[in-house]
């Protein structure tokens, strides 16, 4: 092998710029010795110093490729970051914007516009339940606001019914063209009787509504508090000439006695005034799969099947003329219903026109 002098400092010449340009000398574990050079007589004639890179050191072809890695990882980098930022670009908009739709929408329910219904689908799950409860909410609000209005015009014409009757009765006896006797003064007063009577309904609708969620819960002998409303409705059992029978377990519950004395009560009142004179009511109370029930049943007018659906409703009568008659207002059941929720059960109802109605609480036998 020939010993070629330039190639050698090529070569080293090279190496030397390559681990300059790829390693801080000072900071490669670049070292150098200096031996000294001695002739035959042991004295020193000169110095060489030899410098080495250690184990390591690079080639052109490394720095080459170690120069393309470089430009690979810093591309990656450019596009990771241009990723990163179209991602959270299409993520801020796929939120923002549904976001947007249910600011403004709250803003319109705000305003008292309840007709419109965010109809969006924004594939983030959380986004689509609180539209969803937006929705029910706008919903909610447009029910109570229908019922508000309802509730405005019933009273009023409830009210004025009666009070128009009085005033042209009295109209009449004070321009003399009736005599006060005593037929038309009784007139007068049963209309000022049906008044009362629808006041102090809706007062009890009212307090119902105040105390709604309240529950005063203890111990109930369920018999008793039956006996104790059947006693005191059977005056106007006897004026129909209605018989009322009973069969009662003695259970005791822990109920909120005086809400379900008024479901009782509700639920008596309506089986009297619905059945005809001289019909008959059933009413029993016993413990099944752990649920207490109160059966009422009656031989009464009945219920068209149609309308079985909505007597539950506030304001809600079969037939508006017949329950003038009768004096409901259409509360008795709604209030029923809500209690009866509170405390977790269900009530059924059974009817046919002209038959009978049966309606049946079933109360969690606490
Ligand atoms: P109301 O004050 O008019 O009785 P309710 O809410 O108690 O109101 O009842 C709603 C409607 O359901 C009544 O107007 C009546 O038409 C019907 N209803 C309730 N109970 C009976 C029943 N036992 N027999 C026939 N119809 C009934």
């Amino acid at each position: 092998m020939t010993y070629n002098k330039n190639m050698c400092h090529m070569v080293m010449g090279s190496i030397e710029n390559n681990m300059n340009y790829m390693i801080n000398k000072n900071k490669s574990n670049y070292t150098e010795k200096l031996f000294e050079i001695k002739n035959l007589d042991n004295e020193i004639i000169g110095n060489i110093k030899i410098g080495s890179y250690g184990l390591l050191y690079y080639m052109d072809n490394d720095v080459d490729f170690l120069k393309e890695i470089n430009k690979v990882i810093t591309s990656i980098g450019i596009v990771m970051v241009l990723i990163t930022i179209f991602i959270a670009i299409l993520i801020s908009n796929n939120i923002s914007k549904p976001v947007e739709v249910v600011s403004n929408m709250a803003n319109l329910i705000g305003d008292g516009d309840y007709d419109n219904k965010i109809d969006y689908d924004s594939n983030i799950v959380e986004i689509d339940v609180l539209i969803k409860s937006i929705n029910n909410l706008s919903a909610k609000l447009e029910e109570q606001e229908n019922l508000r209005k309802r509730l405005t015009t019933d009273i009023s014409h409830e009210l004025r019914t009666p009070l128009t009757s009085i005033q042209t009765h009295l109209e009449a006896m004070i321009d003399g063209i009736w005599e006060p006797d005593t037929e038309r003064l009784n007139s007068v007063n049963e209309e000022v009787i049906r008044l009362t009577n629808l006041v102090n309904q809706l007062q009890n609708l009212a307090k119902f509504d105040s105390e709604k969620s309240k529950l005063n819960l203890a111990k109930v002998n369920v018999k008793n508090l039956i006996m104790n409303v059947v006693y005191n409705n059977q005056g106007k059992a006897l004026e129909k000439n209605i018989n009322i029978e009973c069969d009662l377990e003695s259970i005791d519950s822990y109920l909120d006695k005086d809400k379900i004395s008024q479901v009782i009560v509700n639920l008596l009142s309506n089986a009297i005034r619905y059945t005809n004179n001289g019909g008959k009511i059933f009413i029993s109370s016993y413990k099944e799969n752990n649920n207490l029930k109160i059966q009422f049943k009656d031989n009464g007018i009945g219920i068209p099947k149609e309308n079985i659906k909505y007597i539950f409703e506030r304001f809600y009568r079969v037939d508006e003329s017949r329950s003038k008659n009768t004096g409901g207002i259409g509360v008795g059941l709604t209030i029923v219903k809500s209690i009866i929720d509170l405390h977790q059960g269900t009530i059924e109802v059974r009817s046919e026109l002209n038959k009978g109605s049966e309606f049946i609480v079933i109360l969690p036998n606490l």
